[in-house]
């Protein structure tokens, strides 16, 4: 996110509690205009499409997607059990998504809508996206509710959706920032491309479509309805209507989620219009590469701009695909993935590596300690991903989707689950005085944006296809659903992943019932074996999904056995600042080091990898239960480079005399428990002694 004036950077205040937004009511409510007058009338609300029903849509309902090849199940068909990701899940709805709400409240977020019916008498508060907060918020609350998590915040939610829908004046427009003074930008050209109204929207239908599908309750939904139908279909869009300009991607999404839930084809029909931007708002080419938008999507050859923005500029792109099967778009689609995959992703699957624009770099261009990796946008990397699986069931794309998971987005949330990294940097020296976690941004896009992802992530777990089923993610957990064809089924997953690559899956159809169970073998899972009732199976590759056909009956049983060695990567050479490094991966975790844990007076800058040839045989794996909430940390014997004298001159001649170590024990941790205790220096990619 960056605030909508360009491209400043993001600012953080660790502790800021608005002393405007935490005002007491005061005798000036009583003044507070009469803009009751602008509540909406009640309006019958629009039919929805009844098959399937809201609660068997999962984050995506692509039950009716022509060129969708998976379905998503509804968040609440699987259950995780205890496990890797029940700790996270836990931790963000008992701490997370409460205090998140507290911060919201303390910085204004809601009064901001109040103010507008005379509840509150705080003046506006925060940049002109903080709406969107609100409903990122909300839409983890939905996924929430949907998994029976969080009932008890429920009425306060409920209410809050009451003061976000009173706003909504009759016209269907809705926002708290473009009132007032501000009341005759709305729209404007300039401001489509820098004030983030149709981005709040995009949100906002978001998180009514989750709070929808998580309760059934559908009054945001219905707000959200009304600003398209009654607000934007009617005034906007090619001539001769007012053309719009995405100024940050996201109603895109948003427009065809809502096409699934109302069957409604204006609503897919805009998105497109939008996807393809309109040449009557004249914009400088900096712009559109900035906003990723304004020009045809399907004339874009890479990735560039605000990366956020380009990821859920893909999203929808790819959703639109999943509707209509237009060629051009997969076509762009697809290089654009190449470009992702081959020049422009973070081992940690984070994105965008300056934090000047918050913006992609040049080709191979992936700093280290000066990457910027955004928590949003390592998520909009992850969403994209899952959209690119539906629109296909390749591995590929799953790939991604498990490296962006375990990675750079979990290392966005603190262990306790109240601190958030905006920036995820590959290498981190706090001498320089940055404090990397903190609870509150005043642009706060990824703390509720981390929060939706893992409210979610059952709805992440499998998919459903013409044949059977496909199952992406591993970890402890139940699921009890059906196939397409009805046929009602459960799958018991027991593993100890990501930790462990044995994974028992106990398939419990209703009926014995022929179809096919797709197995995801993930891509660094080299040596994989599969049986189904103890007799093994052909044709495992990895990177792929292994197609188990057969007549399935209640209680038989796959095993999946991955061996998790330890692997050392190394980057592409046109990657320069990881010349002659190596980064360390177990399994799909990514491992770093951090100062604290290697010996006394071994400082990072120092510390380099000793490897002869059979690299995985010089690491051990250890269980430490007490760290960092259980990890498994690896342990090497490396080196601590004997360095010049602080103070040593910046050029001198050089010398082919081979440095001079000493051999250290070196210890990793996973990259996504950094940062977690007190400051210290960490690298994820590390020098090779050369001896
Ligand atoms: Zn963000």
């Amino acid at each position: 996110m960056a605030r909508g004036n360009e491209i400043s950077r993001r600012q953080f205040v660790a502790t800021a509690v608005s002393t405007a937004a935490i005002s007491s009511f005061s005798a000036q409510r009583l003044f507070a205009m009469g803009r009751t007058d602008d509540r909406p009338s009640e309006q019958p609300a629009s039919d929805l499409i009844a098959n399937p029903s809201w609660k068997d849509q999962g984050i995506e309902s692509l039950a009716k997607s022509p060129y969708a090849k998976l379905r998503n199940i509804p968040v609440r068909a699987v259950t995780i059990k205890v496990g890797f990701w029940s700790q996270r899940r836990k931790i963000n709805v008992t701490k997370s998504i409460p205090t998140m709400h507290d911060l919201l409240e303390a910085n204004g977020r809601m009064n901001n809508f109040r103010r507008l019916t005379g509840s509150s008498n705080a003046g506006q508060h925060g940049p002109v996206f903080s709406d969107s907060d609100i409903y990122k918020w909300t839409e983890a609350v939905g996924f929430a509710l949907g998994s029976g998590d969080l009932t008890d915040i429920r009425p306060t939610v409920d209410k809050m959706m009451d003061e976000v829908v009173a706003i909504q004046e009759p016209s269907g427009y809705l926002n708290t920032y473009y009132v007032d003074d501000r009341k005759n930008l709305r729209m404007l050209p300039e401001t489509q491309t820098t004030g983030h109204e149709l981005y709040n929207i995009g949100h906002m239908l978001q998180g009514a479509v989750a709070y929808y599908r998580g309760t059934g309750d559908r009054r945001l939904l219905d707000a959200g309805i009304r600003f398209v139908d009654d607000f934007l279909i009617p005034n906007y869009g090619p001539a001769p209507k007012k053309p719009i300009v995405s100024g940050h991607p996201e109603i895109e999404m948003g427009l065809i989620e809502l096409y699934r839930i109302t069957g409604d084809k204006r609503q897919l029909d805009l998105a497109g219009y939008i996807l393809q931007g309109d040449d009557r708002i004249k914009l400088p080419e900096h712009r559109t590469i900035y906003m990723y938008s304004g020009t045809p999507f399907t004339a874009r050859t890479k990735l560039e701009g605000h990366a956020v923005r380009a990821m859920y500029a893909c999203c929808g792109a790819t959703d639109y695909y999943m509707e209509t099967g237009d060629q051009a778009y997969w076509k762009t689609l697809s290089t654009l993935w190449e470009d992702l995959t081959k020049r422009q992703m973070y081992i940690s699957g984070g994105v965008g590596a300056r934090s000047d624009g918050e913006a992609f770099g040049d080709a191979y261009e992936l700093p280290n300690s000066r990457a910027y990796g955004e928590s949003c946008a390592a998520i909009g990397n992850m969403m994209w991903n899952w959209r690119m699986l539906a629109a296909t069931g390749e591995g590929k794309f799953a790939d991604v989707i498990e490296r962006a998971l375990y990675n750079g987005i979990d290392s966005g949330m603190s262990l306790d689950g109240t601190l958030y990294c905006y920036r995820n940097p590959l290498a981190f020296d706090p001498s320089t005085g940055e404090k990397i976690r903190n609870p509150w941004y005043d642009v706060t896009c990824c703390p509720p944006n981390l929060e939706r992802i893992l409210a979610s992530l059952p709805g992440y777990f499998y998919s459903t296809s013409s044949n059977g089923l496909y199952v992406h993610l591993y970890d402890n957990s139940e699921l009890d659903w059906h196939l397409e064809d009805g046929t009602g089924l459960k799958v018991a997953q027991k593993t100890g992943y990501p930790w462990d690559g044995k994974v028992k899956i106990e398939v419990t159809p209703s009926q014995a019932s022929e179809f096919t169970f797709h197995l995801r073998i993930p891509g660094w899972a080299d040596r994989a074996q599969v049986s189904v009732n103890g007799k093994t199976v052909a044709g495992v590759r990895a990177g792929e999904y292994l197609p188990l056909r057969r007549r399935w009956s209640p209680g038989d049983v796959i095993q999946l056995q991955m061996e998790m060695p330890v692997q050392v990567m190394q980057a592409n050479y046109h990657v320069v600042e990881n010349e002659r490094r190596v980064a360390v991966q177990r399994g799909p975790l990514l491992y770093c080091l951090e100062e604290l844990d290697q010996p006394e007076g071994v400082a990072l800058s120092d510390a380099a990898l000793y490897l002869g040839k059979n690299s995985p045989a010089q690491f051990q794996s250890e269980v430490e239960s007490a760290l960092l909430g259980g990890v498994t940390v690896l342990r090497h014997t490396g080196a601590a480079l004997e360095r010049p004298a602080s103070g040593s001159p910046l050029y001198s001649r050089y010398s082919s005399a081979p440095a001079r170590m000493r051999r250290v024990p070196l210890k990793f941790i996973p990259y996504y428990a950094w940062a977690n205790r007190a400051a210290t220096s960490m690298q994820v990619w590390t020098p090779v002694f050369q001896a």
